[in-house]
């Protein structure tokens, strides 16, 4: 820290991203990445948009956004896009929480919820999981707090069903509930749906994993129009050119191109129940996944060995340090030959024990 560095942020812990190897090729299953490149639709437009960057991008992303209101069935003025959906929920904790409103989510949940809160010096009450890993969604009835839920959660990849989502957001019509849909596209319920019914409701969704898009930086959010006025306000007061020129243009390709995007989501889950069973076969417990991701432990192999064992042969897997999570590793669904190679090291991981 060099001594110009504000007060205000001397205490804080950042947020540490998965690794990013450079040099050895790694079989990459750590940071839930799509393992499919982006559409060739969305490489196409953002390749011809590349010889207009000397001017700024539509800070209204006007083209982005009436693509997706058709294709997601709501208003342009129900929906923001963002530089990753990291900077909306960022947006949500600096626009809805204060000592007033202070955030609540669970205590295993995605790790920046904690960095947002700290970073805007916003008061915040982490909810123990039940101990199979699920959400106690009693603990959120009526919590009067700004509620923060990924659905499905990371890094178990356990959904909650539509109707507690529901639940949740009836029983605290005076504070925002946000529910973070990163992962919604592999086989859970989207609240989408029910932002016309409740004005405290925004949805959070990614181009990052279903839409092969993370190195493009594309989020957005779905709600009321005043709860998106209320985050436009917020943009606008830090960056009113968040998404750029190639970033907007491959998002509509990635948008427009329906049948790639479901393809994709499909191999996805078909790969998950494949590794999931497979894993189970060898020993593992392995959460009810409905994300692109699996969480695994083995009794007899610890979660940190297993995780340096694969990096030794060539795979990256994400193992998180802190009790109770210490014997799992998280593991994104890459392609089936990827899976297959995993399934095929982890076999000889274990026969190679004593
Ligand atoms: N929410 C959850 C639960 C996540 O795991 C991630 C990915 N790290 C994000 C949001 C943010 O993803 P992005 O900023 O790439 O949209």
């Amino acid at each position: 820290m060099s001594r110009f560095f504000s007060e205000k942020y001397a205490a804080l812990t950042p947020y540490t991203p998965g690794e990013q190897p450079k040099g050895q090729t790694y079989i990459k299953l750590n940071t839930n990445e799509s393992p499919f490149p982006p559409s060739a639709r969305a490489q196409k437009l953002a390749a011809a948009e590349a010889t207009r960057l000397e001017l700024y991008s539509d800070p209204e992303c006007r083209d982005l956004v009436s693509a997706a209101a058709e294709i997601l069935g709501v208003g342009a003025d129900e929906i923001l896009f963002t530089n990753g959906s990291d900077e909306i929920l960022n947006f949500a904790f600096m626009a809805f929480c204060d000592k007033e409103h202070p955030a609540v989510f669970p205590d295993i949940t995605y790790g920046f919820y904690p960095v947002f809160a700290e970073l805007n010096h916003i008061p915040y009450t982490q909810i123990p999981l039940n101990p199979d890993f699920t959400i106690n969604v009693g603990d959120y009835i009526g919590v009067g707090k700004t509620v923060f839920i990924a659905n499905p959660n990371a890094p178990t990849g356990i959904a909650l069903p539509l109707s507690d989502i529901e639940r949740i957001v009836r029983s605290n019509p005076d504070n925002v509930v946000v529910i973070d849909e990163a992962y919604v596209d592999f086989g859970a319920e989207s609240a989408v749906g029910l932002t016309r019914k409740y004005d405290n409701l925004l949805v959070t969704q990614t181009f990052s994993k279903s839409r092969s898009l993370a190195g493009a930086r594309l989020g957005f959010g779905i709600g009321s129009p005043s709860l998106i006025r209320d985050l436009n306000t917020i943009k606008y007061s830090t960056n009113p050119y968040n998404v750029n020129r190639m970033t907007m243009a491959a998002g509509i390709g990635a948008l427009t191109d329906r049948e790639y995007f479901a393809k994709n989501c499909r191999a996805i889950e078909e790969t998950r129940a494949w590794t999931s069973d497979e894993l189970r076969a060898l020993g593992f417990t392995v959460l009810d996944s409905k994300a692109n991701f699996v969480f695994a432990a083995h009794d007899r192999l610890p979660g940190k060995e297993l995780y340096l064992k694969l990096k030794e042969n060539g795979i990256l897997v994400r193992h998180f340090d802190s009790a109770p999570l210490t014997n799992f590793n998280r593991i994104s669904i890459g392609t089936t030959e990827q899976m297959q190679t995993l399934i095929n090291t982890i076999k000889k991981i274990l026969e190679d024990m004593p």
